[in-house]
C-alpha cells in the first residue's frame, strides 16, 4: 500500500532549502488565479520574476522512468493518472499564456540539477541559452552599454 503524502515531499523541501540558502525568496504552494478562471498552485513560485516550479511525483505524474502503471485496479488508476497529466499540461499552458516560465522537475532529479534548472529559469548566473520567452519588460539590473 502506498501512503499518499501530498505536502512537503522530500525533494521539494530540499530544493526549497537550497534556494533559500542561496538567498532566493519565493512563495510556497502559492495559488495563482489566471485568466479564464484557471487556478494553479506551483510548489515554488517566484512571483516577481514569474517563475513557477513544480516538483512532480514519479507515480502521480507518470514519470517515464518510474511511473509504471499500477497493475492492481488499473481500471481505477489509469484515468486518474491520465487526468493528472492532463491537468499538468493545462496548468503549464495557462501559466505560459500568463507570461510565466514553468519549471517541471521529477522528484527523482538530483538536487543539484533541480537547483540549476530553477536558476536557469530565473535568468541568474551564466544561463543565457534558454529562457528567451519574449516576456514584456526588461529584467532589472541588465548591464547597459
Ligand atoms: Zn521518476
Amino acid at each position: 500500500m502506498r501512503a499518499i503524502r501530498r505536502t512537503d515531499t522530500k525533494p521539494e523541501v530540499a530544493l526549497r532549502h537550497a534556494l533559500h540558502q542561496m538567498g532566493y525568496r519565493y512563495r510556497k504552494d502559492y495559488r495563482l488565479d489566471l485568466d479564464g478562471g484557471k487556478r494553479v498552485r506551483p510548489d515554488i513560485a517566484f512571483t516577481s520574476r514569474k517563475v513557477a516550479v513544480f516538483i512532480d511525483g514519479c507515480f502521480w505524474h507518470s514519470c517515464p522512468d518510474h511511473g509504471s502503471k499500477p497493475r492492481v485496479n488499473e481500471f481505477y488508476w489509469a484515468p486518474k493518472l491520465l487526468r493528472t497529466v492532463e491537468r499538468d499540461r493545462a496548468a503549464d499552458a495557462a501559466l505560459i499564456i500568463a507570461g510565466w516560465k514553468v519549471v517541471r522537475l521529477w522528484e527523482h532529479v538530483p538536487l543539484d540539477d533541480a537547483v540549476a534548472a530553477v536558476l536557469a529559469a530565473l535568468g541568474g548566473g551564466a544561463a543565457t541559452a534558454s529562457g528567451q520567452q519574449g516576456t514584456p519588460g526588461t529584467p532589472p539590473g541588465t548591464p547597459g552599454a
